[in-house]
């Protein structure tokens, strides 16, 4: 146990990590040419936060958070979401007052106690965007537009861009009433976790994905025959602006987002790569959550993505991603007497942000010319007695196995100018 990461949590080992490099970078591109402004929260908020913010009838809240008290008796919760922390800080730091508009994006870890399996992980990544303040369908069309650059960025292919709309305080409740009066003498065959639903909140049925309730949802009436006028615009211009953009969807009147607060639009995309777990993002317009949380009424739309899952398409559709280029050049010593002046010579190099290494092991010269080997640097200093005697090098480049000595004080100028010379002749 001791030498084991806890059950849903992995290790991002060297060997993946500049897959996160460069999903990260990109995430950073791309949204700040899309004006949006990165905000970090805390890893933990006080639990009212999501009961109230995600709803009290989600998965989420009902049975997938991570919640515990402090030494006070306060109850705490892992953020399963980064949602509500962006909303509780835009009130508590009145960001609205710089603009009227407030366009934000996170990245960061997300904690879920559900059961693990491929695509899903009690500790994962995700990022996201929020657009706080505008009620125009244009926003929604840019929060989609921006989430698809992403991805299109990467590079990644064969993705499904699902559309919905989940209606309002005006025409929702109509709806669910008429979702009721469906299911009322269908019940039987509902799964226990659908009764309890049915109860609370009917939409969320439509959600499931077990196979016995995925037969009922599938013949229910349709949302967008009782969409209120507002909603039934707001929709209809959204797609307006997205086939003005070439952004193309499947209208999916079963989609419903795992959050209580969306309003209107809802979306997810799908990756046609993944098995069961194939969301790599969703999702909509939550009108009410800021004044849920003790704002002012505030219109917002917004996305979250897992990076996780990301990344998987990404391996899958073996996409090419930049690698960490490694050590360049490598300081070697006959004996250790030579530590010193070898230390200062590697720092000088480093200091010229030239990524060099130095044996910590006391090996012998040959050990550490089969490490420099390993490391794949370019060229290696050796420093032995006769060196040492001249305030010399032996400088040996790795490639052709050429070598010459050279004065110690002329390393960085001739390493900088070798460098310099493999760069020109690259492009
Ligand atoms: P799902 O139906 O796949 O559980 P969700 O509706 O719970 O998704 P959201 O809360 O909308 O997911 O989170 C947005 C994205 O975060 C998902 O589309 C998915 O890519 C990712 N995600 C959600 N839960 C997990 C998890 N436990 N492990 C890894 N990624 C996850
Ligand atoms: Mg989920």
């Amino acid at each position: 146990m001791l030498a084991k990461a806890p059950k849903g949590t992995s290790d991002i080992l060297p060997s993946r990590i500049d897959y996160w490099y460069y999903l990260e970078n990109i995430i950073k591109e791309v949204l700040q040419n899309y004006g949006y402004q990165e905000i970090r929260t805390p890893a933990f908020e006080y639990t009212e936060l999501f009961v109230r913010g995600i709803g009290a009838t989600t998965d989420i809240v009902n049975k997938e958070m991570f919640t515990f008290q402090d030494r006070k008796g306060r109850s705490l919760t892992l953020r399963p979401e980064g949602t509500a922390p962006v909303v509780r800080a835009y009130i508590e730091h009145n960001l609205k007052r710089e603009n009227p508009l407030v366009k934000l994006f996170y990245l960061g870890s997300m904690f879920r106690c559900e059961k693990p399996q491929a695509g899903r992980y009690r500790q994962f990544n995700q990022f996201g965007l929020e657009a706080i303040g505008s009620p125009l369908p244009i926003i929604d069309a840019e929060i989609i537009s921006a989430s698809l650059a992403i991805y299109q960025k990467i590079g990644l292919t064969d993705l499904s861009l699902m559309l919905n709309s989940v209606g309002c305080r005006e025409c929702r409740p109509k709806y669910l009433a008429v979702l009721r009066e469906y299911f009322l003498d269908k019940r039987d065959s509902l799964c226990p976790d659908c009764l309890l639903r049915y109860e609370k909140n009917p939409l969320r049925i439509l959600d499931c994905k077990k196979e016995q309730c995925q037969k009922i949802v599938k013949k229910c009436p349709s949302i967008f025959d009782y969409l209120c006028e507002d909603c039934a615009t707001h929709f209809l211009k959204l797609r307006q602006y997205l086939d003005t953009l070439g952004i193309v969807y499947q209208i999916n009147p079963l989609l419903v987002r795992g959050l209580d607060y969306y309003t209107k639009t809802a979306f997810e995309i799908i990756s046609g790569e993944l098995g069961a777990q194939n969301a790599v993002g969703g999702g909509g317009r939550y009108d009410y959550l800021v004044e849920e949380l003790g704002g002012n009424y505030t219109p917002a739309v917004g996305f979250a993505a897992g990076m996780e899952r990301i990344i998987e398409t990404m391996i899958k559709q073996s996409i090419k991603i930049p690698v960490w280029e490694g050590i360049k050049v490598f300081v070697a010593t006959t004996d250790a007497s030579y530590f010193v002046t070898a230390l200062e010579i590697v720092n000088q190099i480093r200091e010229k942000g030239i990524a060099a290494e130095i044996d910590f092991l006391g090996k012998s010269l040959k050990a550490q010319m089969r490490l420099a080997n390993k490391l794949k640097a370019s060229y290696v200093l050796i420093l032995g007695q006769e060196e040492w005697q001249e305030k010399k090098v032996t400088i040996k480049d790795m490639v052709n196995s050429s070598q010459e000595k050279i004065l110690i004080t002329e390393i960085l100028a001739y390493l900088q100018s070798l460098f310099l010379k493999k760069e020109s002749g690259k492009s």
